[in-house]
C-alpha cells in the first residue's frame, strides 16, 4: 500500500526525521488560509498523488502570495495529474499540502529497499539528489552508495557516519544525517514498510537536513499489524478493481487484457498467465483465491473478475492439493448459478478427485469448456475470446 507524501512525512517525523513545516488543505481557499497560519513569505504548494514525478509535470509550485497559492490550487484540485509514473490516465488530485518554502544548498538522494539477495533492508543514497533514482543509476551510476543492515544489530552509527562521509556530507551535519538515518529505518522495520524514499534529502542554507519529499509504501499482508497505517489508505488513488479485491480478501492485480483468471495459487497464477500468452491472448488479471477454494470464494472470484467490463472470458484453473476437485466444481457450479456470467467459461481441474470434479462440471448441465491440460485450457480461452463469442459458448446463468 502506498501513502501520501504529507503522511509519509508525519510518520517519519513521530520517528525524528525533520521535515519542512507544512499544512493540508482540500481547496484553494483553506490553502492560502493555511499558507498564513504558518507564516512566512514563500510556500510550496504540491499536489498529493500516489506517484512521483509532479515538479517536472506542474504539480510542485513554488509560490510568494495567496493569490499565486490559489492560482496553483485552481489548477490542480479536480484535474488529472500525469507524471511519468502514473501513466497516461493520470491521477485525480483532491488533497495539497502547503510547505513553508525552504532555501536549498544541496539535494541528496536516500532511499530504503528490501533486498532480496542479501535478504537485508538496504540504504541507497546518492549525492545526485533531485533525479530519478533510475535516472542516477544509469547516468551517475559510481555516485550511488549502498550500505545492508545487519537485522539482529540494527543500523549501526558507524554505518551512517560512513554514508555521511561517502556523500561529501559536511561533518557538522554528520550528526543530523544519522539522526536521519536511523529514523528511517526504524520507521521501514516497526512499520513493516517495503520502501522508504526521500528524494531530495536537503542541506538547507542555513545548515539542517530536511525531508523535502517523502515516499512510503507498506506491505499488505502487515498491515492488520498497523491499524494506523492502514487508515492511511486513500482508495481515490489506486485501481478501483483492486481496492475492491482487497476488501474481499483477495489477491488481485488488474492487468490490460480480455482473459479473467481464476486461479489458486500465486505461482500458478503467474503460469497461466504466461500460458495465456503464450497462446497469443492477453489476460485481464492475476487472482489467487487461495488455498481453501470454497463456493462463496469461486462466487466472490467471479463477480470480481466480470467487474472488469474488458473480460470477454473466464479461464478457471485449480490445481487441488490440500483441496479437493469436487469440492472446487461443485464452487464452480454453484457460482455460475449464482452470478450471472455471460462470457465463456474455460475450466481446467487437476489434482485430487479430478474424476469427480470433471463429472460434476459435465452433469451441471452449464455450458461450461472443460480442458484437460493448462495449454489445451489457455488455447480454448483464446479461441473463445477471439471468435467463439457465439450464444453456443456463453453461459448465461440464471440467478
Ligand atoms: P516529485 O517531483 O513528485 O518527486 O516532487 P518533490 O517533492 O521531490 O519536488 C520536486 C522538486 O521541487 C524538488 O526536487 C525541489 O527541487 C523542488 N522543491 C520542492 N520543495 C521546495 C522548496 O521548499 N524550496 C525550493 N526551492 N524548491 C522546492
Ligand atoms: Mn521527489
Amino acid at each position: 500500500m502506498d501513502i501520501h507524501e504529507y503522511q509519509a512525512k508525519e510518520v517519519l517525523s513521530n520517528f525524528g526525521v525533520a521535515c519542512p513545516d507544512g499544512a493540508l488543505a482540500y481547496s484553494p481557499e483553506q490553502a492560502a488560509y493555511r499558507a498564513r497560519e504558518l507564516g512566512g513569505e514563500r510556500w510550496v504548494v504540491k499536489a498529493q498523488i500516489h506517484a512521483g514525478g509532479r515538479g517536472k509535470a506542474g504539480g510542485v509550485k513554488v509560490c510568494d502570495s495567496d493569490r499565486e497559492i490559489e492560482e496553483a490550487c485552481e489548477n490542480m484540485f479536480g484535474a488529472k495529474l500525469v507524471t511519468h509514473q502514473t501513466g497516461p490516465e493520470g491521477k485525480g488530485v483532491y488533497r495539497v499540502y502547503v510547505e513553508a518554502a525552504v532555501p536549498i544548498d544541496r539535494e541528496i538522494y536516500l532511499g530504503f529497499v528490501l533486498d532480496r539477495t542479501s535478504q537485508r533492508v538496504m540504504i541507497v543514497a546518492s549525492a545526485e539528489g533531485g533525479m530519478e533514482i533510475e535516472d542516477i543509476s544509469a547516468e551517475k551510476p559510481d555516485s550511488i552508495v549502498r550500505a545492508t543492515v545487519e537485522p539482529a544489530v540494527g543500523l549501526q552509527e558507524f554505518q551512517c557516519r560512513q554514508i555521511a562521509f561517502k556523500l561529501g556530507v559536511d561533518p557538522s551535519l554528520t550528526q543530523q544525517l544519522v539522526r536521519t538515518l536511523q529514523g528511517c529505518y526504524r520507521a521501514f522495520t516497526e512499520l513493516d514498510a517495503t520502501m522508504v524514499e526521500i528524494n531530495p534529502l536537503v542541506v538547507t542554507g542555513d545548515n539542517r537536513i530536511l525531508a523535502l519529499d517523502a515516499k512510503m509504501t507498506f506491505d499488505d499482508n502487515a498491515l492488520f499489524r498497523h491499524p494506523h497505517v492502514a487508515e492511511l489508505r486513500d482508495k481515490s488513488q489506486e485501481d478501483p478493481r483492486e481496492s475492491r479485491a482487497a476488501d474481499r480478501g483477495l489477491n488481485y492485480v488488474g492487468l490490460d487484457g480480455n482473459i479473467g483468471c481464476i486461479v489458486n495459487g500465486a505461482g500458478l497464477a503467474m503460469a497461466t498467465m504466461d500460458t495465456i500468452k503464450l497462446a497469443g491472448g492477453e489476460p485481464a488479471n492475476f487472482l489467487d483465491i487461495g488455498g481453501g477454494a470454497t463456493p462463496e470464494r469461486v462466487a466472490k472470484a467471479f463477480r470480481l473478475v466480470l467487474s472488469d467490463k474488458n473480460v470477454q472470458a473466464i479461464l478457471v484453473n485449480i490445481f487441488a492439493g490440500i483441496n479437493r476437485c469436487d469440492w472446487v466444481a461443485e464452487g464452480v457450479v454453484q457460482a455460475l448459478k449464482e452470478v450471472e456470467v455471460d462470457v465463456p467459461v474455460i475450466v481446467r481441474l487437476a489434482g485430487t478427485n479430478v474424476e469427480a470434479g470433471q463429472k460434476i462440471l459435465a452433469q451441471s448441465g452449464l455450458p461450461i469448456i472443460r480442458a484437460a491440460t493448462l495449454s489445451e485450457a489457455a488455447d480454448r480461452a483464446v479461441g473463445a475470446w477471439r471468435n467463439d463469442l457465439s450464444q453456443a459458448t456463453r453461459v448465461r446463468a440464471v440467478s
